[in-house]
């Protein structure tokens, strides 16, 4: 009997092939408290079905679907006894094929044809585990996960998804370990939506929460979270444990290893999250937890890449009221998103995510910026990445700007926002010099274990 409620979710890389699918399912047969496993698409197939979605020629649609039937059959052929799975897939290809087929792929069928992603690898995960311990069960996550009909970003309806998750889900988990995916949902008429890419370590924590689950771990490809994305800075440390608050700052200012609102349902539940390898299961991972042990001032930098900034001017703010309640006004009715804000007396610089809103540049090209430009000048820059330092106390910490300033001797920062936040400090570069910047303040703060900011 499970003493705990755990909800694990594997991402793409441990859903690779049929190795690393067995290998994370025998990091869920060994624990019996693990009894709801959320698993992304295998690597790679949600960029193919992406492309898929765009205006392509009907013999290269039809390429990339066999190219996705190949990999997973593969994968399936791989099974003790793939004939028990390999219908379930190809009848999930079948409709991928006729879904493809259409001439024009709207936000609803592109979400329909997204799915099929996380649909054939939770068929597949369900498969492996049962080789190893009979008995999963596989659980349709659109049974639950119900959201808004916003197709390609959809926000989740939290109490519903309590409500639904009492009456389908939290019983069967007590008899039954159960494999759903993540990403997807459906609106209220039962039409397949998705939270975003990357949006299965969302999913994960919104079913951990609709469950009163005790942890929620996040298994992936790094040991941990680190004190900056590995790839860029190879002196890179893991994190033992960390704050909420941390890590809600380093996932939204870009640290891919977790969805950025992956944070909000565990907060909300006091749900402690785990991070680690399915790769090396045994290394230590990171805890993340409401009250860590120590809090340093600075605990990790991210990197969110393609940003834009927007500046506008007009003499009209010059001791005026109402200026920047017109200009969100126009962003807000765009449904554009604003992350950093600076001003100055005749003028108000925004930063903008190029990579979340695909269409910024678009949308702010046209009508946007006709309504913009009826009363102020405006400047679009690109090319841009925002750096965070993302700690404890950052706002009330003397001397730390000193430092910063003196290790980016050379690079030119481009707009700095300190203050508004007690758990950042981040600024603008040009992209270029993004990976640099990181690994020169890393050094400075992090590698050298600078104990003022960093013990
Ligand atoms: P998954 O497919 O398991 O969801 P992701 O690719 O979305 O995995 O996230 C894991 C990646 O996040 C790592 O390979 C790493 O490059 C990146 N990453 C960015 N910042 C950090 C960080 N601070 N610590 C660990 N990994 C990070
Ligand atoms: N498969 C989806 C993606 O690649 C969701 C996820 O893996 O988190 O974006
Ligand atoms: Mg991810």
């Amino acid at each position: 009997m499970p003493t705990l409620i755990k909800v694990a979710k594997f991402g793409g890389t441990s859903m690779a092939d049929a190795e690393a699918i067995r290998r994370s399912a025998e990091i869920v047969a060994r624990d019996s408290d693990k009894r709801l496993i959320v698993v992304s698409a295998t690597s790679g197939t949600t960029n193919l079905l992406t492309t898929l979605c765009s205006t392509l020629p009907g013999k290269e649609k039809r390429a990339i679907v066999d190219q996705i039937e190949e990999k997973h059959r593969t994968i399936c052929s791989q099974l003790k006894e793939p004939k028990t799975t390999q219908p379930g897939i190809d009848k999930i290809i079948s409709e991928l094929r006729t879904l493809s087929e259409q001439d024009i792929v709207g936000p609803k069928q592109k979400d329909a044809i997204l799915a099929c992603g996380e649909r054939m690898s939770s068929l597949l995960f369900t498969a492996f585990l049962n080789e190893i311990e009979p008995g999963a069960r596989w659980f349709d996550a659109r049974e639950v996960i119900r959201t808004d009909d916003a197709y390609g970003s959809a926000e989740p309806d939290i109490e519903a998804i309590e409500s639904l998750a009492g009456e389908k889900l939290r019983s069967l988990i007590v008899s039954h370990k159960v494999i759903s995916q993540g990403f997807i949902g459906s609106d209220s008429d039962g039409i397949t939506t998705t939270l975003g890419r990357g949006g299965s370590d969302y999913s994960a924590s919104l079913f951990a929460e609709a469950l009163n689950a005790d942890v929620l771990e996040i298994w992936t490809d790094v040991t941990a979270i680190y004190t900056t994305d590995p790839r860029i800075e190879p002196e890179a440390r893991p994190i033992t444990e960390l704050s909420f608050d941390e890590a809600a700052e380093l996932s939204v200012f870009g640290a891919k290893v977790l969805h950025p609102a992956t944070i909000k349902p565990a907060i909300r539940k006091s749900i402690k999250v785990y991070v680690g390898s399915s790769f090396h299961p045994d290394q230590p991972g990171t805890w993340i937890v409401k009250n860590p042990k120590s809090k340093p001032v600075i605990r990790a930098i991210s990197l969110r890449r393609n940003q834009t900034l927007l500046t506008v001017h007009s003499l009209d703010m010059l001791h005026r009221h109402g200026f920047l309640a017109k200009l969100f006004d126009v962003l807000s009715k765009y449904k554009i998103s604003v992350d950093l804000v600076t001003t100055s007396e005749v003028s108000v610089s925004l930063t903008l995510d190029t990579d979340v809103q695909s269409s910024a540049k678009n949308s702010l090209s046209e009508q946007v910026l006709a309504e913009l430009e009826s009363f102020c000048d405006v400047e679009i820059e690109e090319n841009l990445a925002l750096v965070a330092l993302v700690g404890n106390n950052l706002h009330a910490t003397a001397g730390l700007s000193g430092p910063v300033f003196g290790s980016l001797e050379d690079i030119n920062i481009r707009l700095i926002c300190h203050g508004a936040s007690s758990h950042n400090l981040c600024f603008l570069v040009d992209s270029s010099h993004a990976d640099q910047t990181v690994r020169k303040i890393h050094k400075t703060f992090i590698s050298t274990r600078n104990s003022t900011f960093n013990s």
